[in-house]
């Protein structure tokens, strides 16, 4: 007998569960993929995320066709094509690792509802999911140190390998190029997936996991992993990435390094069983008090919109994390807290159209953890930073980035600013511009806002909706 593998979201052969599952039972398991149609109609897919995809598809099916093995790929609707690939090949079983997503969770009803033959599914997304985290009253946790605290105590499973299994031979579609996918390479210097270079990115963090409590901030030392993308499409899974940090943790006992980074691991299972418990976040505010707070929406605020994305407010640190972003796709995490506080504390900007921005721009866009961070930095989520506490985002830059060594990088019109004025240039006397050749309002734009002022502002509005 035959089993079907479904893959989604974990795009890798080794320690995936389903698979894993079916090569345990089976001789015979046929690895399947569809390209959903409907994933390309969403406004907010952007190149970064699709071609980081798109290779991370086409990187597995070579991997399993140099061991004599495939991916059998379908393009269409999910329902339909898992429905088609059953009939033709009438498997024992359909295995699948579960998704936690509003739209994920409605396709796979759609699919067992529609499916004659057993259906198994496997948590292999997250180390803890749904509800196998609460509180002592049987609750989902909307506190991240108490979840983290449990979810450090709790036993974890390690990677597994599949055993030995064979692929029939199925008549498969070719991945569409993106191209035909509607993308056109807008040249920017984007990510390249694939699960060879999700290795390769643990091994290098590895020589930097030691100092990442000390490093992480600061957005010029380059010290994060950058595995974000590849947890997201599952080029490595999160057990790996995990036992790698538990290894080098006993390599280096007095390394708070590895500890911390897994704290980041938990934050990412944190949001994302509060997606499965609270799917209504996706676009109301956890705290329902500010349901009706009146952002101004991008039309609105068309100008500063404008000026925000294109990282030209004025404000260095702010401008070098939007450019950092629109040049490549990624923006450091201590940016995108900057960077969206300032969105709505100093530009009141409407959340979700951040979100769809950001969904559209980020390589490692995933509903969970930017529904997550972008709700902590407007003061509207669970356990978010309170609304009074306002990133000033000159000291934030002072903190994080003292010899402007990232701002320089981001934003080449301040390169050669003295460090005394890089992060407020437009304080700068008119014979240091003419020296670094930076006139302000000319060649670098003054703030905005007044940021003072819009602090007040901003904390006042709190206040008028609050309960
Ligand atoms: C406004 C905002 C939007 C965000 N949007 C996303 C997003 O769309 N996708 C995404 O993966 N992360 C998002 N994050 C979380 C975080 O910024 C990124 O995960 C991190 O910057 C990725 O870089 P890294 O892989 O080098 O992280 P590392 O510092 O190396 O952390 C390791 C892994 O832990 C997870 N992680 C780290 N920080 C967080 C966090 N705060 N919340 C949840 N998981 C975390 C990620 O999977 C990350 O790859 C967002 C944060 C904010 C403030």
């Amino acid at each position: 007998m035959t089993a079907v593998v479904w893959i989604r979201r974990s795009l890798r052969e080794e320690d995936n569960t389903a698979l894993v599952q079916a090569s345990e039972e089976y001789e015979e398991v046929v690895p399947f993929y569809v390209v959903d149609d409907s994933y390309f109609e969403n406004a907010d897919l952007g190149y970064p995320r699709v071609k980081f995809w798109r290779d991370s598809v086409q990187r597995l099916r070579q991997n399993l066709q140099d061991k004599g093995k495939d991916l059998v790929l379908r393009k269409g609707k999910p329902v339909e094509q898992v429905g088609k690939i059953v009939e033709e090949l009438n498997p024992e079983k359909i295995y699948f690792n579960r998704d936690y997503s509003p739209y994920s969770k409605r396709r796979d009803r759609e699919v067992r509802e529609n499916l004659s033959v057993e259906v198994e599914t496997f948590k292999d997304n997250v180390m803890f999911e749904k509800r196998e985290i609460l509180t002592n009253s049987g609750d989902p946790y909307k506190v991240y140190s108490y979840y983290a605290k449990k979810w450090f105590d709790k036993q974890k499973r390690r990677p597994q390998k599949p055993s030995k299994y064979a692929v029939p031979d199925v008549e498969s579609d070719q991945l569409p190029s993106l191209q035909e996918l509607g993308f056109e390479d807008p040249g920017m210097n984007v990510w390249e997936g694939g699960r060879k270079k999700g290795l390769e990115r643990m091994e290098r963090f590895k020589e930097k996991i030691s100092d990442y409590d000390s490093d992480r901030d600061y957005a010029w030392k380059d010290s994060t992993s950058k595995l974000s993308p590849h947890l997201k499409f599952g080029t490595v899974s999160i057990r790996e990435v995990f036992w790698m940090a538990e290894r080098m943790k006993a390599r280096n006992p007095d390394s708070e390094g590895p500890k911390t980074w897994q704290e980041e691991l938990a934050w990412r299972d944190f949001y994302l069983q509060l997606l499965w418990n609270y799917p209504e976040t996706v676009n109301q505010p956890f705290q329902k008090q500010y349901q009706d707070i009146e952002w101004r929406t991008k039309k609105q605020a068309s100008e500063d919109w404008k000026r925000f994305v294109n990282g030209k407010t004025g404000f260095p640190f702010v401008d070098a994390g939007m450019r950092q972003l629109k040049e490549t796709g990624w923006m450091h995490n201590r940016l995108r807290m900057v960077t969206t506080s300032f969105a709505c504390k100093d530009l009141w900007l409407d959340w979700r159209d951040l979100h769809s921005y950001f969904s559209r721009v980020f390589v490692d866009a995933e509903l969970a953890s930017m529904v997550g961070g972008i709700q902590w930095a407007y003061s509207i989520g669970t356990d978010a930073q309170p609304y009074f506490r306002v990133f000033n985002p000159w000291t934030q830059g002072e903190r994080y980035d003292p010899d402007g060594k990232y701002i320089r990088r981001w934003v080449p019109e301040l390169g050669d600013v003295p460090k005394e004025h890089i992060h407020k240039p437009f304080e700068m006397p008119e014979e240091i511009q003419e020296e670094s050749g930076c006139e302000i309002g000319e060649d670098y734009p003054r703030p905005i806002v007044d940021h003072s002022q819009q602090r007040e502002k901003s904390i006042q509005r709190f206040e008028d909706v609050r309960e």
